[in-house]
């Protein structure tokens, strides 16, 4: 008796668990079937739209700041894992305000960035590719973000799905969802109409931890033989209203118009260059250069950092990129300056790039010094919850001060860090476009001024370049170097003689 109840349960469950299997089978195969493509093994899409430049907003509750795609094509194909984005981004009517090194755009832009499985890469300026194995995984789950690539996804050999219903935008839908590149939860929503209107994932990202992106799909109308959306791409959430925004950055991408729609094209297998092929993610590298007495840059990549020695303790300037450079940073500094803490950790302004690094050095025990209006964000981002895509040092042994208020210092206009030993001063620059709460770093012994994404010697002058100069000028600072957290120290003179020439 006993024996043939647990047979019973065990095949009612297994019967239970094929039928739901079949559930999810069954409505991914409505869904493809309703999108067209059936057929379909390559995709190449044109149209225009615009995106959002990701991290690099204005002020911390701003949207992310947008340029127009004038011209925008994509090309997929999805056995290859091979993807082909090429696009002119182009400044337009879109608003100034907000950042990134380089925005806003003065002249059109062209952008081709490719993926084939692990390997990513992009064409620079004079067409060549040059390697960006870093963006592969964020690359690949793109494609899986599409309709296409989501249901190609969940109707792989071993992917598994699972499958729910629930309410969204009043009507009852099905979500169904599986594990990307064996690691990353994706779930895609099927609306009544067998449509998909909802891609979801979370991305592991060096500021915001376990970073949701969505894309939200609508308008479908049938061209080049299949069902085609709108895009509407959101990276990280928008807290919004009624509260106030704190953290207000979402929108990323937006495909508003469809001009043409082509299957299975030739070329969509995209073939690796050699340099690609062969290429290794350059490890983390720092360098350092005496500015002064006790006073050392720390370059070496993309992102500068300055250390400070003071009697009793050391000051660094900026926290770029993300923990590995940080981890890096630190290791220079404590040989460098032997047995003194890092105390304060000054950040120039909130853009992603430069904030990466940022818990790393709390972690540590330092104090964050940065302008008043980054602190409700700041404790956003330095809340100790888990991160369990790319786990950092502060998810897994998080400090207990961080939730007391006890790691801020902030700064309105000035702040001064002194101590018998030397002194620095901090300045907040007013009228940037940049962004809302830049930090300038003055040394008045050395004469030198730190300053991020204002100032490229070489480069144009631009709106943010000339706000620089006038804030110099406002403040009466005494200055014979600029030295800038992105590229090498340059003479004031490079400045004066830039803006001479730009008026
Ligand atoms: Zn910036
Ligand atoms: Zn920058």
């Amino acid at each position: 008796m006993r024996k043939h109840f647990w047979i019973a349960l065990g095949l009612t469950a297994l019967l239970a668990g094929s039928a739901a299997a079949q559930d999810v089978q069954g409505a991914l195969r409505a869904a493809s079937t309703a999108l067209g493509m059936n057929d379909m093994k390559s995709i190449q899409y044109t149209g225009t739209g615009w995106q959002g430049m990701v991290g690099q907003n204005f002020t911390p509750g701003d949207d992310w700041p947008r340029t127009g795609l004038k011209t925008y094509t994509r090309t997929i194909d999805f056995d290859s894992m091979s993807s082909k984005e090429e696009y002119v981004r182009s400044q337009g009517t879109y608003a100034l305000r907000g950042g990134g090194l380089g925005f806003p755009f003065l002249n059109d832009q062209k952008v081709t960035s490719m993926v084939r499985g692990k390997l990513a890469w992009n064409l620079n300026a004079q067409g060549q590719p040059v390697p960006d194995l870093s963006s592969a995984e964020i690359r690949q789950m793109e494609i899986y973000l599409t309709p296409w690539g989501f249901l190609k996804g969940a109707m792989a050999p071993g992917a598994n799905p699972m499958m729910v219903k629930r309410t969204e935008y009043d009507e009852r839908v099905t979500v169904v969802s599986y594990l990307a590149l064996g690691k990353y939860r994706i779930n895609g929503t099927i609306n009544a109409k067998n449509l998909i209107q909802r891609v979801q994932t979370w991305f592991p990202n060096p500021v915001v931890g376990d970073m949701y992106i969505e894309i939200v799909y609508t308008n479908y109308k049938p061209v080049g033989g299949i069902q085609f959306p709108r895009f509407h791409q959101h990276y990280d959430y928008d807290n919004g209203p009624p509260s106030g925004n704190v953290s207000g950055g979402d929108h990323a991408f937006g495909l508003e118009s469809v001009s043409e729609v082509k299957l299975n094209v030739a070329d969509a297998v995209l073939t690796v260059p050699a340099n690609v092929q062969g290429a290794m993610i350059a490890p983390v590298r720092v360098t350092t250069t005496k500015l002064g007495d006790g006073l050392w840059l720390m370059a070496g990549g993309s992102h500068n950092s300055l250390t400070v020695e003071f009697a009793d303790h050391v000051v660094v300037i900026e926290a770029p990129l993300d923990e590995e450079r940080s981890l890096a940073v630190i290791a220079e500094v404590n040989k460098l300056v032997p047995n003194k803490p890092i105390k304060y950790i000054v950040n120039t302004h909130h853009h992603w790039d430069h904030l990466g690094g940022l818990r790393t050095y709390v972690h540590e025990g330092a104090t964050v010094i940065t302008h008043e209006g980054n602190r409700p964000y700041y404790e956003e981002v330095l809340h100790a919850g888990l991160w369990l895509l790319k786990p950092d040092r502060y998810s897994m042994f998080p400090p207990e001060e961080w939730s007391e208020g006890y790691v801020f210092e902030t700064v309105a206009e000035k702040f001064v860090l002194a101590d018998d030993t030397r002194r620095f001063e901090l300045y907040k620059i007013e009228g940037l476009p940049h962004v809302g709460g830049m930090l300038i770093a003055y040394f008045p012994k050395e004469k030198i001024v730190v300053q991020a994404d204002m100032f490229n010697p070489g480069a144009p002058v631009n709106p943010n370049t000339r706000a620089l100069y006038q804030n110099l000028k406002r403040l009466k600072l005494d200055v014979t170097t600029l030295v800038p957290i992105h590229g090498a120290p340059a003479p004031m003179s490079a400045l004066e003689t830039a803006m001479a020439g730009a008026k």
